[in-house]
């Protein structure tokens, strides 16, 4: 089997139509479907989750008036090619913008492909270690793109060899599908190349539905692991493929049995052409104060926002306190209501 680039595999697989909307579709955005999620696709359902995350919809040819090409505003705070940095202690290092798969969902679905701002030059990456190295409040690298570990890992040494000499960057992080997509790449020279001497990796594994969480990404899992590196989740909340509290539950305990611990789950951002992706946030609250009720607290992920333009995240969870001057209503995960302090 092999990685699927474009709709003619897709229609020669049965995974796709023919029809000029998905011609459309596959002019203006890249496809992209491993082995390892081919094998996940269920044909016969024409609801497959794992299918609508990679298989393109004609769907994704509606834009809305709140779309928009950089929906979580990373050009505006980028002081160099590659680099976004839009809070004091941290960056992102964009060296790549390709990725083995292609999400329909994806929030920078303009930036990547091979028709998107492609992989750093040398001079270009020279420039942004040395802003990193030049700002000394810089504690945390985060790889995102695209995705890093589309890198070699011989590629990715060479990174975390740059990184590890920059005192004052204490840890990395990386944000990736691949060990969930391609898991047979997270083997002893990539888990190798991911960590360096006096820093602390952490890896933020990208998956929307507990199927993504099968044996060969859990024996990825337990290599990156096994090589000392921290593992969180990151999620995105999309209808039709994690919008229900059953699905979400066995999703964050799959994480929890596999070390992973839930970090975020992402509000689907306004990228072009994703509405039929997005639920609306009150509907994000419910399913997410319903996940509070039904499984432990180790489950339990920050539900955020990307605030539009490029004012960073929010979370946005529905408060389960108001009140003031002393005097709280605090709501239980049943949603029933009770004083804070209570009456004496
Ligand atoms: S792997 Fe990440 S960057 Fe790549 S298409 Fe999917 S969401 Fe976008």
């Amino acid at each position: 089997m092999r990685s699927v680039k474009s709709l003619a595999q897709l229609q020669a697989l049965g995974l796709a139509e023919a029809s000029p909307a998905l011609d459309a579709v596959a002019e203006k955005y890249a496809i992209g479907v491993t082995p390892a999620m081919q094998d996940l696709i269920d044909p016969a359902d024409p609801d497959d989750p794992i299918a609508r995350q990679f298989v393109p919809s004609a769907a994704e040819l509606t834009v809305t008036p709140q779309e928009r090409a950089d929906p979580i505003g990373d050009l505006s705070h980028s002081p160099v090619t590659g680099i976004v940095h839009r809070y004091p202690d941290r960056v992102l290092l964009k060296a790549v913008h390709v990725c083995p798969v292609y999400c329909r969902f994806c929030f920078r679905r303009e930036m990547v492909g091979p028709q998107g701002l492609g992989t750093l030059t040398g001079a270009e990456l020279d420039a942004a270690m040395a802003y990193i190295a030049a700002h000394e409040e810089i504690w945390e690298v985060i790889l995102t793109g695209g995705d890093p570990l589309a890198l070699s890992a011989r590629r990715l040494r060479d990174l975390m060899v740059r990184l590890a000499g920059i005192d004052h960057v204490r840890i990395v992080r990386f944000h990736t599908r691949v060990p969930v997509v391609e898991p047979e790449r997270i083997d002893a020279e990539m888990v190798a190349a991911l960590t360096a001497s006096g820093k602390t990796t952490y890896l933020a594994v990208h998956a929307n539905h507990p199927r993504e969480l099968t044996p060969a990404a859990r024996a990825g899992f337990d290599r990156l692991l096994a090589g000392g590196i921290v593992l969180v989740s990151q999620s995105v909340l999309l209808r039709g493929v994690n919008d229900d509290v059953e699905t979400l539950a066995a999703l964050m305990r799959g994480f929890v049995e596999n070390r992973i611990k839930p970090y975020y789950l992402h509000h689907p951002d306004l990228a072009p052409g994703t509405g039929h992706f997005r639920v609306g946030i009150e509907e994000g609250q419910r399913l997410v104060a319903a996940l509070r009720g039904r499984v432990s607290g180790l489950c339990q992920p920050a539900y955020v926002l990307d605030i539009p333009g490029g004012h960073g995240k929010a979370d946005i969870a529905a408060a389960s306190i108001r009140g003031g001057d002393g005097c709280f209503t605090v709501r239980d995960w049943q949603g029933n209501e009770h004083a804070y302090p209570p009456a004496g």
